[in-house]
């Protein structure tokens, strides 16, 4: 099938006074498997029913292969949407269901048969073809929607929260099938989800929304590692942040952070510490993640690669592969996972630990 590319332009969206996307700027490459990131109420669904031709902006221009779509109506657009509740017929079988786009676009008798025949093979259900949706697991229920959405050749796919209506279980198997049918279509394939691990297990790369505004673009690695700013960091993944201030940078790339509640940390240089936006004195936050976080008795010997604190447990969680520990470190909480192994005991509360923490694992993130 066609991949087309999509291009968002300084798109700005308002319901009366309320602006629901502010200012988006975004593109998506042919054949990308993309997700739209975001909590509830973050304008995901209004972007993609905009996109869709559902809603229309105020400002900014929408384009597909480089040609403005601005105004052309959803029909007009040849982009196929799988909605959230899948949207079947119930009084209709699952062929009659797949057929429906391609009856009405009249085509010939051969070529629906031979369209849906091969839609229903492509999701695993030519042998349900006499059901009615009704008959149906969920998951198949979803299969048929996608068969009937494609069956049209669109140019984009748009799917709305595409996992949310089944269980756990299946949710984690339709994550590998839905990129497996993705990579055979090679149809541009835009999803909407709130849920970062979703997000990060099938996208190619992902958009993370907040409050109708485009934080930051990236691959699940790119945004885990290089975040840019404190929504990103605590969105994708689990993450600390110390708030503080950026006191100096050396000339040989050591940074020099105050941390409130902790005090004057200086932190060698890092690549990861020194990508965009590149650390400047002022307000900043020193943000790195749980697991990277080393915990030692305060007798063992400390390793001079890192930087190190002294911290109380003021809480532990088992939770089998790892341990959950929130710290107290000085005024600030630090949270730490670590790895369990058999016969390593979870630490008590109120143990006193050394804690710390890699340079070349951590980020700051201005204010
Ligand atoms: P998400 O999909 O990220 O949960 P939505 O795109 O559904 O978010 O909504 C974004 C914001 O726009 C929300 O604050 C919501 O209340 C508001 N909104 C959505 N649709 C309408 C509408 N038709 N009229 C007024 N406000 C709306």
């Amino acid at each position: 099938m066609k991949k087309a590319s999509l291009e968002a332009r300084h798109i700005s969206l308002s319901y009366g006074p309320t602006e629901v996307l502010r200012d988006i700027n975004l593109k998506i490459e042919p054949g990308e498997f993309f997700a739209l990131l975001g909590p509830s109420g973050s304008g995901k669904s209004t972007l993609l029913r905009l996109i869709a031709g559902f809603n229309q902006h105020q400002r900014g221009e929408l384009l597909v292969d480089g040609q403005d779509i601005t105004g052309v109506p959803p029909h007009a657009r040849n982009i196929g949407l799988v909605f959230q509740s899948y949207a079947l017929w119930p009084h209709m079988n699952v062929w009659d269901n797949v057929a429906f786009g391609l009856v009405e676009r009249r085509e010939t008798r051969d070529a629906i048969r031979r369209k849906v025949a091969a839609a229903l093979e492509l999701v695993g259900l030519s042998d349900y073809a006499r059901r009615r949706p009704g008959q149906l697991s969920g998951g198949q229920q979803q299969r048929v929607a996608l068969a009937r959405t494609v069956v049209v050749e669109p140019r984009l796919l748009l799917l709305d929260e595409p996992l949310s209506n089944l269980d756990k279980n299946l949710r984690v198997q339709m994550r590998d099938e839905l990129k497996r049918l993705q990579r055979q279509l090679g149809l541009t394939t835009i999803f909407v989800t709130h849920d970062q691990e979703e997000a990060m297990t099938t996208a190619d790369r992902m958009a993370v929304l907040d409050g109708g505004v485009l934080q930051q673009v990236g691959s699940a690695t790119g945004l885990f590692d290089e975040p840019v700013n404190r929504f990103v960091a605590g969105f994708v993944g689990t993450a600390n942040l110390l708030e503080g201030r950026i006191e100096a940078v050396d000339e040989d790339g050591a940074i020099r952070f105050d941390a409130q509640g902790i005090g004057p940390l200086r932190l060698p240089a890092s690549a990861l510490a020194a990508a965009p936006p590149a650390p400047a004195p002022g307000p900043a936050a020193l943000s790195f993640r749980p697991h990277q976080v080393l915990l030692q008795a305060p007798a063992e010997p400390t390793d001079a690669g890192r930087v190190w604190l002294d911290g109380t447990v003021e809480g532990a969680e088992f939770l089998g592969e790892f341990s959950r520990y929130r710290l107290r470190v000085g005024q600030a909480v630090v949270v730490a996972d670590q790895a369990h192994y058999a016969g390593h005991p979870v630490l008590e509360e109120g143990s006193f630990v050394r804690v710390g923490i890699a340079p070349a694992q951590v980020r700051f993130l201005a204010a």
